[in-house]
């Protein structure tokens, strides 16, 4: 039953669990040669406070499921979603972002997992599932189907393990803007894939340095943050402002990403034209 499930996960098999997910990270993409002007890009990348992402409840639109926290779980800031009936429910991806690992690691530890990888040092990790729908290297965006709710590896009942990393280490889950109450359990109601969306996915490329985010769309407005070479965003809508000069030649083209504005020149979105919404 849902609430038994505090001890599913026995301690002796978590230290497994960090090692594999450690082995998993992934190093960003290399800067590339290309000179890109350093009109939106800043020199402190090293510096750069890193956007967490606006994650979400990582299960379908309008399911309720008890998030269960407690200080024997490893890692600590791990959460296990639980509900009756569980399984075979669709378990969804939290933020937007590549999958970097879809691995099965048999009866014990994790069983089949994913990680996704959200840029800036940020990835999500979701365990015990029973089946997958994305693989490796595939672009996933917030809401989209991975697998499916399960009881694999070191899980004697149906719940999604799910994490939220921050340069290798687990952190305390936020949902929705919601945090998840530690230790304990918080009431959960997803709203993940209930838009009809719309949004794209495009990666931060500079010559290195991280590229500036801009409370408006020209580079003469306040600096709001920065974005690292190689991160993912996930562009919300799209506007036209100052034409500016990058990676990708020549664009007026901005892309608004929930806290400002990063020039559309400077990311590879697969396209030189809008690929979301005009905001
Ligand atoms: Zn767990």
């Amino acid at each position: 039953m849902p609430h038994r499930l505090g001890r599913l996960l026995r301690p002796g098999r978590h230290a497994l669990l960090a090692a594999a997910a450690a082995a998993a990270l992934v190093v960003g993409p290399l800067a590339l040669a290309a000179p890109a002007t350093a009109t939106t890009a800043t020199a402190t990348a090293s510096a750069t406070a890193l956007a967490r992402p606006n994650f979400q409840t990582p299960l379908a639109c309008g399911e309720t499921w008890n998030a269960n926290t407690r200080t024997n779980h490893n890692p600590q800031n791990s959460v296990d979603f639980q509900r009756s009936g569980a399984l075979g429910r669709a378990t969804l991806a939290s933020a937007s972002g590549t999958v970097t690992t879809v691995r099965d690691l048999g009866g014990t530890s994790y069983g089949r997992y994913i990680v996704i990888d959200h840029g800036d040092g940020w990835t999500s990790l979701y365990a015990h599932l029973a089946s997958f729908n994305v693989s490796v290297g595939q672009r996933v965006t917030v809401g989209q189907r991975i697998g499916s709710v399960g009881s694999t590896g070191g899980s004697t009942g149906p719940h999604l393990h799910y994490e939220q990393r921050s340069g290798g280490s687990a952190v305390r889950v936020i949902v929705n803007g919601l945090a998840i109450r530690y230790f304990g359990n918080t009431t959960v109601t997803s709203s993940n894939g209930c838009g009809g969306g719309g949004e794209a996915t495009g990666t931060v490329r500079t010559a290195g340095p991280a590229l500036t985010v801009r409370a408006q769309p020209t580079t003469a407005s306040a600096a709001v943050g920065s974005r690292a070479n190689g991160s993912t965003v996930t562009i919300q809508c799209q506007v036209r402002g100052q034409s500016v000069t990058g990676t990708y030649g020549t664009s007026d083209l901005w892309d608004y990403i929930g806290s400002g504005y990063i020039a559309d020149a400077y990311v590879y979105t697969g396209s030189d034209g809008q690929v979301a919404p005009t905001c």
